[in-house]
Formats: C-alpha cells, structure tokens, sequence
C-alpha cells in the first residue's frame, strides 16, 4: 500500500484534475446503473405488469431513488395511455440509447485524464529514479550494479506503468460502478443483496491466496532481467574481446542461462495469474446458483414479496456487478507483479551518496598554491589501498605517479576528484580541507583524460563541449586545433556535426583520445589529471596525441599516471608509487641515480 502511495506521489502536479475526473465517473457510473435498471419497467411493460393506480399522480419532490422511480412510472404510464404499448416501448429504448451513450462520453473524459496521469506518473519516476543514480558515488557503479541500475530504470519502471499504473483504471472507476450497482440491488430487493453480499467474500479469498505467489516470482523475473542487461552491457562493449578469444560460445550460454531462468519465472507468473481468472469465475458462477435458488424462492412461494421482472433486473444487474468484481481481482494480481518491481526502483533510489557537501560549502575559484595529501589513508573494502600518504602537487608543477599496475596510482586520482574520501588522513586545495568544498565548483576547475576516451553517441562538436554546453564554435575549434584533431574532424562526413557512434566506435583509438583531450583543452582546467592516457596507443598516435598533451599541460598543474616512463621524464616531480606507499620521489635524473624501482621499471621498459 505504501509503495502505491509513494507511486502516486509522482503524479502530484495533475492534483487538480481529481474533482473532475471523480465527477466524470460518477457521472458515468449513474448513467451504466441507469440503462440496467431501466430493464425492469421494460420487462413490465413487455409483461403487462404495471401497476397504474400507484402511479397516477405526480409524486412529491425528493432526493431520493423512490421519487425519481415513481417519477419515471407516472410518466411512462402517462406515455402508454397516450400513445399505447409500442409508443412506450420506443421510449425506453431511446432512454436506454442516451443513458449508454452519456455513459461511454463520461468515461472516455474520464479515461482520458487518466491516461495523462499515467505517463506523466512514469515520466516523472523515470526522470527521478535517473537523477537519483546520477547523484550516487562513483563507488556504485560496479558492473554487476550497472546491469541491474539500467534494468531497474528500464523494464522495472515499465512494468510499474503496465501493471500498477494501468490498473489504476479499474482500481478507481470499478468501485464506483460495484457501489451503483449494489445501490440498485438494494432498491430492488434489501433481503436478496444482503444474501449477496453475504457470498461475495468467498470469491475474493482464493484471490489473494494466488496474488501472494505472483508477487514472489515478480521479484525473480526482474532480477533476471537485471542481469540479461548487464550480460548484454558486458558483451557489446567487450565485442572485441569475445570474438577475439573466441569466447561466442561461453557468452551465449552464460545469456542462454539467464534467459532460461527468466522464462521459467516468467511462466511461474504466467500460471499463477491465469488461475485468478477460472477461480473468480467459478466462484462467482456458484454465488449466481445460490441466488438464483433463494431470489427464485421469493418469487414462487415468498414470504418475501419480489417480482418475476424485478428478480430478471436484479439477476441482470448482479451479473454486470461480478464484471467489474473480477476485473479488481484480475488486477489485483497484476499490481502484485507491479509492486514488487516499483520496490525494486525505490530500493535504487534509496540509495544515497557517502559523498556530501557540508552546509556551507567553499567555492573554491582558482588553484592558488596547491593540493597537499596529509596522512592519507583509503581502502575499498578490507585491504588499505593507499597507507599514509603525504605529498604536495604545487601549482603549475607536473607530477608523475608511477609504478606498478595495483599499486595505488589511480586511486589517489579519484580522491584528489573526491570521487572517495580518505578513510583516514586529510587532503587539502590550498588551505582548505577538500571536504569543505563546493563539489561542483572543485570538480569544474578540474580536467580528466582517462586511458579509455570516454565518448558519447552525440555529434563531435557536442563531445569537446561536453560540460560547457554554452561553448561557442570557434572556441570547440580552437580547442580541437590545439589538441590536433581539427583536421581529421573537417574530414568526417558532416565535419563538427558528425555523430560519432556509441562509444565513439567510428573513430580510431588516437582519434577519440584527442577529441577528449580537446574537451579537456575547451574547459581550461585548474588541475589537469592524465590517467595513462597514451599507453593504448600505437606509436604514430602516440606521437600525435602527445602533442596535443603537451599543449594541454603547457603551464598547467598536471597529475600525469604513466606506465610509460618516456612520457614521465619531463615531469618535475615523479612519485614511484607501489602498494599504496610513495617508495621513492625525485627528478627523472635523481631517480635514476638512486638505483632503485625506478631506475629498474625504466632499464625493464627500454629492454
Ligand atoms: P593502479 O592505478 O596503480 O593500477 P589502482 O588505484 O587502480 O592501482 O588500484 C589499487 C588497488 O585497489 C588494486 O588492488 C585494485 O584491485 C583495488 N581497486 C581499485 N578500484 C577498486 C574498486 N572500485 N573496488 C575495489 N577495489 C578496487
């Protein structure tokens, strides 16, 4: 129940159109009930059973329903005096004709404002649920969750708007039809509805039982579907490394394995939902057998008084209140499934960032002296990753960080972005603590080039803009001649406005990387981080791309990861970095005259 509300809470700006729609399907509920009663005094009139002394004179103005029906008989009797049987006949048909027709304009009105409530439900907890991913650590997007998160906001929120959202129809309008029909019910016989509403309940309980199981499999099948998608994400960005290890097979049994079980649960679903319907039915078929005793009883031999053609309206009028009685409970099942996926999406937007602002950030405008890492500890789960780290990357200087693969290197860059915090020790951005910054602010003076150019299915001109979307087009080409890629960019089909498929894939390895380096140029960077970002490269793009970072780093403070000692050399100051300790700090030259890892990692890679 708590999980409907939160999922109606998205709908709130459409708030006003409550009155209205609640007019609009009692409106057309009114006018449904009316045309079924209107039967009785059509079977009466077919059957000669009206009684015309009660219903000579006009009765006295009430609201209630024996007004309106004494109403109804004085004129319909009025009617057959003047214009005989048929004549009668003819205006009860036509007075069915306009009620059914009213009947289905309310509800399209009705129906149609709740369309609107229903997309505008899901466009708002799609908007949501992404920006609530977005503002998660970097810390959460590990593969396996990546999978599932796209899952979640995908096919869970799907189902969310095909079951819960959709079932809203019926969950509203049908109480108001189940609450005019049982009105009409009781004016025509108080003993019979009571009789009736005695049995109902036995049909509800089989329900329930079934809804309780879908719920269980629901949960299953989206896991499911979280870990189809992460299986796809995984083998269409590693497409080249499957084929090339020939791994096909492997992968397509391991997709065939999760599709299986899907299926499975799926069809668990599917058996238990299909048995709410037979139950219902069958249920609802022996409620109608027992009226039909009891109500024929009444009519043949009493005590009670009921009439061959008010027992056929009241008969007629219970079977249309069983319809919208099963469609609540067909519902009902499909909510479960509903349910159980809309938990899943509020579970992922539970989540909230260990990163936070303080209450009154510092915005930080420029790099005066530098960044200074003091006592600095982290580990990501057991293991300290990084052990009591001090050092100062002073402004304008160049650091390298270097050293073996594992060793630290990359995520001393992410703490410096603050993408994690220390887990003990202090970094600071001049003489401040880097957690009293403004988040934004600290990461907008900074300029990341990973090893891997991160690009999106965007056009050129939008990448090198990416995160200064107001960059004026002589400012992305100036960007993009400094980094060298202007010529190559002219060459694509529609130049700056070519879109670059995903990942970039329609580009070479040189090629993305100075696009990237481009989009670092265009943003100007107070701090400029390089995580390895030649060593991917052939030695021709290498050699190109290196220019470019040499434009890039020109007077800049620059944090350069290098597993190339070549790129390293020129750097004022080179950190060798292994198992999360600074083991030695120098000079290219002071270093290689230490004789120690350095000078050895440097003898291995000229080998
Ligand atoms: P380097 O950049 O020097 O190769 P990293 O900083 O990437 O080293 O990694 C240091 C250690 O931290 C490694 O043992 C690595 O396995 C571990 N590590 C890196 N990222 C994560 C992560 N997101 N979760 C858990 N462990 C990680």
């Amino acid at each position: 129940m708590q999980t409907l509300l939160r999922i109606l809470r998205f709908a709130r700006p459409l708030r006003g159109v409550i009155p209205i729609y609640t007019a609009l399907i009692i409106l057309a509920t009114i006018f449904s009930v009316i045309n079924l009663t209107v039967l009785i005094p059509l079977l009466q009139i077919l059957f000669d059973q009206v009684d015309v002394a009660e219903y000579s004179e006009l009765p006295e103005f009430a609201l209630t329903t024996d007004y309106f029906k004494s109403l109804f008989y004085t004129k319909l009797i009025a009617l057959r005096e003047a214009k005989g049987k048929m004549g009668a006949l003819y205006f009860l048909c036509g007075f069915i004709a306009i009620s059914v027709l009213l009947a289905n304009i309310f509800r399209y009105f009705s129906q149609l404002i709740l369309a609107k409530v229903r997309v505008r439900v899901i466009r708002n907890l799609r908007t949501a649920a992404f920006q609530s991913v977005l503002n998660l650590d970097l810390a959460f997007f590990t593969n396996f969750r990546k999978g599932d998160t796209i899952s979640r906001i995908t096919t869970d929120i799907q189902d969310v708007e095909q079951s819960v959202v959709s079932s809203l129809k019926v969950l509203i309008k049908e109480p108001f039809l189940i609450i005019g029909y049982l009105g009409a019910l009781v004016t025509i016989s108080l003993e019979l509805t009571v009789y009736t509403l005695l049995l109902i309940p036995a049909a509800g309980f089989g329900v329930s039982l079934v809804a309780r199981r879908i719920r269980k499999w629901a949960t299953k099948s989206q896991e499911s579907m979280g870990r189809i998608t992460q299986t796809l994400d995984e083998t269409f960005g590693g497409m080249r490394v499957i084929k090339a290890f020939n791994a096909v097979t492997t992968i397509r049994k391991r997709f065939q394995k999760e599709v299986d079980s899907y299926a499975q649960e799926n069809f668990e679903i599917a058996s238990k939902s299909n048995l709410s319907s037979p139950i219902s039915e069958t249920v609802g078929v022996v409620v109608l057998v027992i009226i039909l005793i009891i109500g024929g009883r009444m009519v043949l031999t009493g005590p009670i008084e009921l009439t061959a053609s008010s027992f056929i309206g009241f008969l007629v009028i219970f079977s249309q209140l069983l319809n919208p009685a099963k469609a609540i409970s067909v519902c009902m099942s499909q909510v479960s499934r509903g349910i159980a996926s809309a938990k899943r999406v509020f579970e992922m937007m539970d989540n909230r960032p260990d990163i936070v602002e303080v209450e009154k950030p510092v915005a930080p405008k420029s790099l005066s002296n530098g960044i200074q890492f003091q006592n600095v500890s982290f580990n990501y789960g057991h293991e300290e990753v990084i052990s009591t780290i001090n050092f100062e990357l002073r402004k304008g200087e160049t650091m390298a960080l270097i050293g073996p693969s594992g060793g630290g290197k990359s995520t001393i860059a992410d703490l410096v972005c603050r993408f994690y915090d220390p887990v003990k020790g202090d970094i600071y951005v001049d003489e401040n603590n880097l957690k009293e910054l403004s988040i934004s602010d600290w990461r907008d003076m900074i300029a990341l080039v990973s090893q891997e150019p991160i690009l999106f299915h965007d056009t050129v001109a939008n990448n090198i803009a990416f995160g200064n979307p107001d960059s004026s087009i002589s400012s992305i080409e100036a960007a993009a001649k400094s980094a060298f890629a202007h010529d190559f960019i002219i060459e694509l089909e529609n130049g700056y406005e070519t879109v670059i498929g995903d990942r970039g894939n329609k580009l070479s390895g040189g090629q993305k990387q100075r696009i990237t380096i481009a989009r670092a140029l265009l943003k100007d960077p107070q701090l400029l981080i390089l995580d390895e970002a030649t060593s991917s490269l052939d030695a021709r793009s290498e050699q190109l791309v290196q220019q470019a970072l040499t434009n890039l780093m020109a007077g800049r403070t620059t944090l350069l990861i290098a597993h190339r000692l070549s790129t390293t050399q020129h750097a004022d100051r080179i950190l060798v970095i292994d198992k999360g300790k600074i083991v030695e700090q120098g000079t290219h030259k002071v270093l290689m005259e230490a004789n120690g890892l350095y000078s050895q990692l440097t003898r291995l890679q000229s080998f």
